[in-house]
């Protein structure tokens, strides 16, 4: 069964008038991992915006688990980890803090929170600088501490945008790994955002190719390979 539709979504920025998604239909089928795949300014991330419901169709629907995601927001919130691109928001936070809050934000008890929190900054190799602010360490370390917030309270659905640019391979290696082992242990559903194809290529089960706002292709990489 599937985790979102997308039904005919539409997306224009009265700002330049850009026409950033054009009429994009697919489904995100449960337990999945899906890429979606373009070149910078393909449409992307106006996409998993409106799928966390940060932006708002211009015309057409989006559902999670059968529901509108503009009216179930804060469920969205709840139950999907969404990693942006963007420099995160939380600058005034330690790593701990930072982590520890959007564990609070999912509903979990303060304890729970607490040792899912040392968890997770130990799996990300964060433990000697939780104590440290975010706005003090590296824009890789950010990331990394970007994706325990992310993981924390493991949601059924992430969403993650570019989640490995800045980071050197082997740290590359410990996020997809982690990926690939919460969608084998976890049956947790991934849509993995990237313009990286050959890194898609090797962790994904189906990739959607997005190009001028538009939905070009939707198919197993087993598939695609064979077109070409
Ligand atoms: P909308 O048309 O959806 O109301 P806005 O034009 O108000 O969106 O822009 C929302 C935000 O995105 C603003 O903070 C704006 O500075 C920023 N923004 C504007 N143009 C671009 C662009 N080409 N790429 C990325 N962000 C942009
Ligand atoms: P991608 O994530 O694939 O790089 P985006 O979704 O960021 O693509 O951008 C798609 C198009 O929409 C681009 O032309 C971009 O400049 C424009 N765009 C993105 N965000 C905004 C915004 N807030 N306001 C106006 N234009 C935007």
């Amino acid at each position: 069964s599937s985790v979102y539709e997308i039904r005919n979504v539409r997306k224009v920025y009265k700002k330049g008038k850009r026409l950033a998604n054009d009429d994009i239909s697919f489904e995100v089928e449960e337990g999945e991992i899906l890429s979606v795949l373009g070149p910078n300014g393909a449409g992307k991330s106006t996409l998993v915006k409106q799928m966390m419901a940060h932006a708002k169709p211009t015309s057409g629907s989006i559902t999670l688990f059968q529901r509108d995601v503009i009216r179930h927001s804060r469920e969205v919130a709840r139950h999907v980890g969404y990693y942006a691109q963007e420099a995160w928001a939380l600058a005034n936070l330690t790593v701990r803090e930072a982590v520890l809050y959007t564990a609070r934000l999912r509903g979990i008890s303060r304890q729970e929170a607490e040792r899912l929190t040392g968890i997770w900054l130990e799996r990300l190799e964060l433990g000697s600088l939780s104590d440290r602010m975010i706005k003090r360490i590296s824009g890789g370390q950010r990331r990394l501490a970007g994706l325990a917030a992310v993981m924390v309270g493991d949601p059924p659905v992430l969403i993650l945008d570019e989640p490995t640019n800045e980071l050197d391979p082997i740290k590359r290696r410990l996020v997809w790994d982690i990926v690939h082992e919460k969608n084998r242990e976890n049956g947790t559903t991934v849509l993995l955002v990237t313009h990286n194809v050959l890194e898609a290529e090797q962790v994904v089960d189906r990739v959607a190719i997005i190009n001028q706002g538009k939905l070009q292709v939707i198919d197993s990489v087993a598939n695609l390979k064979n077109r070409v």
